[in-house]
Order: C-alpha cells, then structure tokens, then sequence
C-alpha cells in the first residue's frame, strides 16, 4: 500500500494520458478508462493528458468533446497541460507516412471489404465473428519503391503498412502480464490512413503517444489487441515503447462491450452527488474497496483516498 504521507520521489518524468474518441459523452466504461488512467498517473506523481481522438469524421458527433470535457471536470478529474485535438494534428501523422514511404514499406491498396472478403473466401480462410479480416496482401507489390511524389500519399486509396515476415511481438502489460501476437496471421498489412481520406487510430495514436512523451498507456482492455500494432508502428518509425496496462471491460447484461453500438448511455454527472456515484462504481469496477462512502464526502476526498487504494495487481486479479 502506497504511503502519501511519505511519498517517493516523483516516478521520473511519468506521463499518461486519456484518449477518448467523441463518439458520444463519456459511459460507464470510458469512466473506468479515465478514472483508471488518472489514478495510475496521480500515485505516481505523474502528469495525465487529455487528448481527444476525433480522426474518424463520421463517428464523431459535434459537441460531445465538449461534453466529455464537462464530465470530467464535475468528477474531479483534472488533466495537466492543453487538451489536444487530433483534427488539428493532421500534418504530423502526414509527415509520419512520408517516412515510411522512404522507408518503402508502405504501400496504396485499392481493395473493398468485399473484394477482402472474396480473396479470403476463395482461400478457404474463415474470418471468426466479431473478428478482423486479415489482409491477405492482395495489393503488396514484389518490391515496394518509394513513391517518389509524396501527393500520392493524400489519393483516394488506402495505404498499407508492410510488415516483414515472422513479425511475432511480445510485450508485457503491467497488469495482464505476457502478452503475444503474431502480426502476419492475426492482422495482416493494415492500414495507416483510409481510402476517405482518414490517417487510421493505429498511426495517429503512436504519433501522440511519441510526440507527447507519454510513458504510461492504460486503457481498456478492448485495446489489447491493438497494441503489437503500435509497439511495431514505433519501432519502425524509432520512437520507444511506452508501459501499457489494459483495465477490465464493463460489460452489459448480455455480455457486450459497452459502447456507443450497444447504446450505452452517458453517466450523470449533473451534480456532485451523481458524479460521485458515477466514480463510486467505476472504482468498484477497477476492484478498489473501502473507499469512503459517506454521503457527505466530497469528490477531491474520495479521490484522494482513491488514489492512495489504487493498486494495479487488484485489477487483474
Ligand atoms: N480513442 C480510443 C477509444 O476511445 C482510445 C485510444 C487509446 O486509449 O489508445 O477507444
Ligand atoms: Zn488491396
């Protein structure tokens, strides 16, 4: 158990971040993520940052970024320097696809879910349910140039990131422990920026994380999967390996993922009282126990009591 009282010298230069895409305000498992993600960066006397991912137009629904900003703020969560928009960083993660374009290992593919899922079809390969198809590396030229006029990065078709063969990554989650993918057979080529013109989650958040020197990721565990993408994406591009941690999914009573999909409504957060509950269950959700559950307790208490109870080896228990 940490001790406050006497705290040890500020992990040195810690810094996380929340992430959250306004595809709606925050729910009941983007509460976890945020909750979980400021609590890890404030026992360690880190800064938590606040970055709002609204690449993916079509998903996005104007205002809730201002909304999710509300909510945190009447929940106590406080986040360390200006928020960032992802919209507005969009000559950053260009610049990142001209270097692998010099790197030749990016490539423009012309294929549609369908034409995919035909190719695969016809190989007799079976894409579970709920799952990804894998490229099947229809478009992948023998010997990938450079593509000398960098215009062609910005055409309507999508570019492809090669990767070697035998890529398996391993990395260690701080709360789940060894993890493994085998890039080649569970994800194939994927794509860095759409055929609409979208610089995909995959490139952009790298870029962040990099360039915001974030050092600790913790988020919900519905992105694992996404994280041997990443870990490769900043080994070719240079950039370190940051610490991940994947807190546990809230799930519905069917067993689903809590999402904007599954119609997952927004918590309340219109007075302390609620927000307090609000937190109050996210925290049980990260398996936190003994909190203070006066009704006059106030946010920055719980909070503070929170933090010194939060415990990354509970949540994986
Ligand atoms: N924007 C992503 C989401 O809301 C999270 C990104 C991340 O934490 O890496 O699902
Ligand atoms: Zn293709």
């Amino acid at each position: 158990m940490p001790n406050l009282k006497n705290p040890s010298p500020p992990a040195d230069g810690y810094r996380g971040r929340f992430a959250p895409s306004p595809t709606g305000p925050l729910h009941a498992g983007s509460l976890v993520a945020a909750l979980g993600s400021w609590l890890d960066a404030r026992q360690n006397q880190g800064e938590w940052l606040l970055r709002i991912e609204d690449l993916d137009t079509p998903r996005c629904i104007p205002g809730a970024d201002q909304e999710i900003l509300r909510q945190l703020i009447a929940c106590g969560l406080s986040w360390d320097e200006e928020p960032t928009w992802q919209s507005k960083r969009q000559e950053r993660y260009k610049r990142a696809l001209e270097r692998l374009n010099r790197l030749q290992i990016v490539y423009p593919c012309t294929c549609s879910r369908q034409s995919i899922a035909n190719t695969l079809e016809a190989r007799g390969v079976i894409t579970p349910r709920n799952q990804e198809m894998v490229y099947p590396g229809t478009c992948r030229p023998q010997e990938i140039p450079t593509y000398n006029d960098e215009s062609v990065l910005l055409d309507g078709v999508a570019w492809r990131l090669a990767l070697p063969p035998g890529l398996s990554l391993h990395f260690e989650d701080l709360a789940l422990g060894k993890q493994s993918q085998d890039l080649n057979r569970e994800v194939g080529d994927f794509v860095l920026r759409r055929r609409d013109g979208v610089f995909t989650y995959q490139l952009a958040v790298v870029v962040d994380d990099a360039e915001q020197g974030i050092t600790h990721i913790v988020r919900g565990a519905d992105l694992l999967n996404n994280t041997a993408r990443q870990i490769h994406l900043q080994d070719v591009l240079g950039y370190s390996t940051p610490n991940y941690l994947h807190l546990p999914l809230v799930l519905d009573e069917h067993g689903e993922k809590l999402s904007k999909q599954t119609l997952a409504s927004g918590i309340q957060t219109e007075n302390a009282q609620q927000a307090l509950q609000e937190l109050r269950k996210a925290a049980g959700h990260l398996g936190l126990r003994d909190l203070p559950d006066g009704k006059d307790t106030s946010i920055a208490e719980w909070l503070l009591a929170a933090t010194q109870a939060w415990n990354r080896k509970i949540i994986s228990s």
